[in-house]
């Protein structure tokens, strides 16, 4: 892709945004950029280093002046400027497809509704074991076009992709994709749920000969969708065999992709419950797609770091376990977090909703929960949807919810925040949130 001297307008300046609007300025770029955040944190250095900025707003000008338009993820690419600008003939593209044009290493690229940062952290850490010089970010940590740069001394890229960057790929053709499972998220940006799950299944729709597509077999809307890979598909499930793919077998993962079967021991601890073993699954998959053995993946996963605020025990009082799934930010991601904990569950439930659709929960709340206590904005709605599943109240705030959690768990419950639900009411993130959350807990256990 040639940018020397083409305008180009950079939609969004956060990370994502920052990173596409230097990547272009190092090509020869003309760069402009907007936010409608009238103070983004990059703009001084941007300004700086010379892109025009129109801040707290967008101008119209400013999108019929670009040739090319480079859109962050959190940016809606149906916002009318945005149309607008395409019917006369500007090239729209997301931030991941424009740095994947000016990366120079192979690239593993994993999507999903939930898991997406633990398998990328997983793939680049046996990649790594491995040998392989291994960059790794995307949606997590660096954008990819903050590492485009280094990519050329780099074996592999490897990147945490979700559904909004998929929806503004063009020729992206990663070659191991990744697609973990497909439940009902963002369906206030989507028309509906295939509209969502079809859009994460374009991740593979260039890929051609040589490429690899690793896809969850037990998961039916991804499974019923593999079509949509035109490259060499590897399924993995619970149950196998699954060739060519992957298996679990008691401890151990089986791999199995025509070169006769290979063994991964799981470690004891956070991979081996339910569904992170299916994470591994994925991972080791795509890691040996790259070249790598299993002597690579049971190190990298008996080494693993559990990433914050994903199902992580805080600590426990007269019996009462308290856990941190805050990045359980849907509804699929809190049913699995419920399935993977024992005994009856405390479940505290709410934050900003995305049109969660919690009465999906209602069988598994029968089964597995104690009490469900709703709080934040969207905790009405949410109360009013799972009624007559479970006993349930509604509190102001996550304050509130924790006291109310510390009050009805009796000895051998778990508390558990996996609010199914976006942080920003309260919040500027999930990580902001959990932090909290521990902070009560530790109110709760230390008096
Ligand atoms: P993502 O990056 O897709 O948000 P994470 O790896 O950060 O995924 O995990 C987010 C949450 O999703 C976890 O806290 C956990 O509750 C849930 N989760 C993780 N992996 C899976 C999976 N394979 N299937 C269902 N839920 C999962």
């Amino acid at each position: 892709m040639e940018l020397r001297g083409k305008k180009v307008l950079v939609v969004g300046l956060g990370v994502s945004g920052r990173a596409a609007a230097l990547l272009c300025l190092a090509q020869g770029a003309l760069v402009r950029a907007t936010d409608q955040n009238p103070a983004p944190p990059a703009a001084a250095e941007l300004a700086g280093a010379g892109v025009a900025l129109s801040l707290g707003g967008h101008r119209a000008e400013d999108f019929a002046w670009a040739e090319l338009i480079v859109l962050s993820p959190g940016v809606d690419h149906r916002l009318p400027e945005i149309e607008r600008a395409r019917a006369a003939g500007a090239q729209v593209i997301g931030e991941l497809e424009l740095g994947w044009r000016f990366t120079g290493c192979p690239t593993v690229m994993i999507t999903g509704t939930n898991g997406k940062s633990t398998v990328t952290t997983l793939v680049g850490d046996i990649l790594a074991q491995a040998g392989f010089q291994t960059l790794v970010g995307g949606n997590l940590g660096r954008p990819v076009c903050d590492m485009a740069a280094e990519s050329a001394a780099a074996d592999w890229l490897v990147a945490e992709v979700s559904s909004f960057q998929t929806d503004t790929m063009e020729l992206l053709r990663p070659r191991v994709g990744v697609v973990l499972n497909i439940t009902p998220d963002h369906q206030d940006r989507y028309p509906n749920f295939a509209a969502y799950a079809d859009s994460k299944m374009r991740l593979f729709s260039n890929q051609a000969d040589g490429d690899v597509a690793v896809l969850c077999a037990d998961d039916p809307q991804v499974w019923s969708r593999r079509a949509a890979a035109p490259a060499l598909a590897w399924g993995y499930g619970a149950a196998g065999p699954q060739r060519p793919g992957g298996w679990l077998e008691g401890e151990e993962l089986v791999l199995d992709v025509g070169q006769g079967p290979l063994r991964v021991k799981l470690p004891d601890g956070h991979l081996a419950i339910g569904f992170n073993r299916l994470n591994c699954l994925a991972a080791c998959l795509a890691a040996l797609a790259c070249g790598a053995g299993a002597e690579a993946m049971e190190r990298a996963l008996a080494a693993y770091q559990v990433l914050g605020h994903r199902l992580a025990l805080v600590g426990e009082k007269d019996g009462v376990r308290y856990y941190d799934d805050s990045k359980g930010t849907n509804v699929g991601a809190v049913a699995a977090a419920l399935e993977a904990l024992e005994g009856p569950v405390v479940l505290l439930l709410g934050g900003r909703d995305k049109d969660g659709r919690f009465a999906d929960l209602g069988p598994l709340l029968r089964q597995r929960a104690a009490q469900v206590i709703c709080f934040g904005e969207a905790g009405p709605k949410i109360q009013a949807q799972i009624e007559g599943f479970a006993p349930n109240l509604t509190v102001a705030n996550l304050a509130a919810a924790v006291r109310a959690a510390a009050q009805v768990a009796k000895p051998g419950h778990a508390v558990l925040l996996s609010p199914g639900c976006a942080s920003f009411d309260a919040y500027t993130g999930y990580a902001q949130r959990g932090e909290h959350f521990q902070e009560l807990v530790r109110e709760v256990i230390h008096g």
